[in-house]
């Protein structure tokens, strides 16, 4: 049997010594309550790009998945399993959540890996295939137009954002309350070296910081 990671284990006692003292009472409640947490976010698995940190969520605040790239697949009702979908049926359906966020970032790995496209890491090519739904057929999403790689590789992380706010619509429970405007749909690109965080201007279908939003 090997050892807990000993950081992990110090980790918790400043959790229990510090922030759960504060947080105590809240966790009590949404034991005995439940969760019902307002936003959804749909984030990459990245170490460096954690929502409840980036948002300073609390308990109870974010209903997250992370996926490598943030993808949402398209609305698949094949009898396969499918991890986002599942995610994404319970936040709606029960959670009832008002918002979706779709954070991407900078230098994500497997976008890197969309663009390189090298060798499979394994012979199942995990990362192959769960980036290939990424493309639609005959898109070409992932070629270099005349920018700098540091642009293209940028324009593709955004442009990861993008489907996944289109893929969400694909989903027939999602659209309708989207449609409804019960739902609202929100794009989000962090850039990890500056802790920057720009959102989605859906109708201008560009990036803002997002302290030019402040003060609205
Ligand atoms: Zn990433």
């Amino acid at each position: 049997m090997s050892i807990f990671p000993p950081h992990l284990v110090s980790g918790y006692r400043n959790f229990t010594s510090q922030r759960l003292p504060t947080e105590q009472y809240r966790y009590r409640e949404l034991s005995e309550r439940g969760q019902s947490p307002a936003v959804m976010v749909i984030g990459c698995c990245d170490s460096r790009v954690s929502p409840e940190v980036i948002f300073d969520a609390g308990p109870g605040e974010l209903f997250v998945v992370r996926n490598v790239a943030n993808l949402v697949p398209v609305y698949q009702p094949d009898g396969g399993a499918h991890g986002v979908s599942a995610a994404l049926e319970y936040a709606v359906s029960v959670l009832h959540v008002r918002h979706i966020v779709v954070l991407g970032h900078a230098q994500c790995g497997g976008i890197r890996a969309f663009i390189d496209n090298k060798e499979p890491l394994s012979p199942g090519d995990f990362i192959g295939r769960w980036m290939s739904m990424f493309i639609k057929p005959g898109e070409k999403v992932g070629q270099r137009d005349h920018e700098t790689l540091q642009d293209f590789i940028v324009r593709i992380e955004k442009a990861a954002i993008f489907r996944s706010l289109e893929n969400l619509m694909t989903f027939p429970f999602v659209r309708e309350r989207v449609e409804r405007g019960e739902i609202n749909l929100h794009g989000a690109y962090f850039g990890v070296a500056e802790g920057s965080l720009f959102v989605l201007d859906a109708a201008a279908k560009e990036f803002r910081s997002v302290m030019e939003l402040a003060g609205e």
